[in-house]
């Protein structure tokens, strides 16, 4: 307790002291916790801030931050191991750590390991992650029917979709006889197009080429040879102005002897000369309008020219695909097209398509007449290749067939080059299709180019063509 002394009024300072032994005295009276009655300590005041510190009933809060809650420091232990919701908990599925709070939502929506059932209904329950791979596999997902391109618009479960296929074989023929057919017409329908195209494009070359003879006739110079518009005119021109200084002279003549001569007929003869002058100026523009048809018509004819090539490589397509497992590629120019590999412009050769039947694998061929691999340089490369096909998700995949590639001996002696070999069912190349064709599988060095080129006993190129058979085993393949 300090005391103060107040000395005389003249000097007023003050002085403090401490009197520890009352101070003491005062820090060991006892007083009462103030979360009483709760708590029941009675503590010496000098240790009132120690107790406060470590009272059980002293409201304390949540030590874990961003949690505002408040409650009694005996009760912190429980509030941060059961109740907070900021606590960390462990997803018993994905044993992913997080805030309690977040557990309901991740459960419900995020887990990829939470077990869903199928939404078909199917009885299957997997982890959200895999839903997807059973979903491309669920007995009881709705398909449509692979004739849908066709005009068959069933859905069907995918356990039923085996006895729909067998149940409407006929209705399914039905449908694709009905497409044929009307493929059948378009063809007609292009055919006839394409001569009435080609009949117009004859029709124009004629006129063109009767403009191409008017306009020489009209332009052929002194000498023979065609002129320019310009340059005939300005021919024409200097022609016309000798012509009239002749006029002039003669007229000069005419007056100073005027009785040896008849003025009437060379008046004549400068009027002529004059209508024909002016004759000339019109064809100006005559042949400034032909120029101009000229270059209209040559365009056109060009677009005929594209248009007419597109078609032929249509129909080159829609004639050459077979459906019986067989490919004959027929190659021409080889000389040329074997030096393009060479230089490496075009280094390969791609085959037009085929199927091993109506609904079966689609296929190619590719060969690089220069090699490929360890035939480079040295031998001709031969490889199938399996492209992707309409029908692939009806198919048995790997595709495990015997190959037979063959080079054709042209000579009528049938001594073909032959190499078979059964497709290897672990090589990606035979797998499915992911994209628009496998990586080709084959013989790098199917032929070498001595004996392709100068055989003995055959003949494998006559009129630089040569042709490739591709032969694909159709023994235990099932018919769709
Ligand atoms: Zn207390
Ligand atoms: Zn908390
Ligand atoms: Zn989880
Ligand atoms: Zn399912
Ligand atoms: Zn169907």
């Amino acid at each position: 307790m300090p005391i103060v002394i107040t000395p005389g009024r003249e000097e007023f300072s003050t002085r403090i002291f401490t009197d520890n032994c009352c101070k003491r005295e005062v820090l060991n009276l006892l007083v009462y916790c103030k979360n009483s009655p709760c708590c029941d300590g009675k503590i010496p005041l000098g240790r009132y801030q120690e107790h406060l510190t470590q009272c059980a009933f002293e409201s304390v809060q949540c030590t874990n931050e961003g949690c505002q809650d408040k409650m009694p420091r005996k009760d912190l232990k429980g509030h941060l191991e059961k109740e907070c919701k900021l606590r960390l908990e462990i997803c018993a599925h994905c044993n992913k750590v997080m805030a309690s709070i977040n557990l309901t939502v991740h459960i419900g929506s995020d887990c990829p390991k939470y077990p869903v059932p199928c939404p078909n209904n199917c009885s299957v329950t997997s982890p959200r992650a895999e839903l997807g791979d059973h979903l491309a596999v669920c007995p009881e997902a709705e398909l449509q029917c692979p004739f849908s391109n066709y005009g068959c618009h069933v859905k069907v479960r995918r356990a039923q979709m085996k006895e729909h296929e067998e149940k409407f074989v006929r209705d399914h023929m039905l449908y694709v006889l009905n497409c044929n057919s009307k493929l059948e017409k378009q063809v007609l329908q292009l055919w006839q197009n394409l001569e009435l195209k080609e009949q117009q494009i004859q029709q124009l070359s004629e006129t063109v080429k009767r403009w191409e003879r008017d306009c020489t006739q009209f332009l052929v110079g002194t000498n023979g040879h065609p002129l320019s518009s310009t340059q005939a005119l300005s021919c024409y021109i200097d022609k016309a102005l000798g012509l009239e200084e002749q006029v002039a002279q003669l007229v000069q003549l005419v007056r100073k002897e005027q009785n040896h001569f008849d003025l009437g007929t060379i008046l004549e003869v400068a009027e002529s000369t004059k209508q024909r002058l002016s004759h000339m100026e019109t064809y100006r523009d005559l042949l400034e309008n032909l120029d101009c048809q000229f270059k209209k018509h040559d365009v056109e004819l060009n677009n005929h020219r594209t248009l007419l090539s597109c078609n032929e490589e249509r129909f080159r397509l829609l004639e050459g695909t077979s459906f019986n497992g067989k490919l004959i590629w027929k190659i021409t120019d080889y000389e040329k097209k074997k030096q393009e590999a060479i230089e490496g412009r075009v280094v390969s050769l791609f085959s037009q398509h085929f199927y091993t039947s109506h609904y079966g694998y689609r296929m190619g061929a590719r060969v690089y007449l220069n090699g490929d691999g360890s035939g480079k340089g040295a031998y001709l490369s031969l490889y199938v290749v399996v492209m992707k096909g309409e029908y692939d998700s009806l198919l048995a995949w790997p595709f495990k067939q015997k190959v037979t590639l063959m080079m054709l001996d042209q000579s009528g002696r049938k001594n073909h080059i032959t190499d078979v070999f059964r497709a290897d069912p672990h090589s990606s190349s035979f797998k499915r299709p992911d994209n628009e064709m496998n990586i080709a599988s084959g013989c790098p060095r199917f032929v070498s180019h001595v004996q392709l080129e100068n055989p003995k006993n055959a003949c494998y190129i006559k009129d630089d063509t040569l042709f490739i058979k591709v032969t694909v085993d159709l023994t235990d393949l099932e018919e769709l």
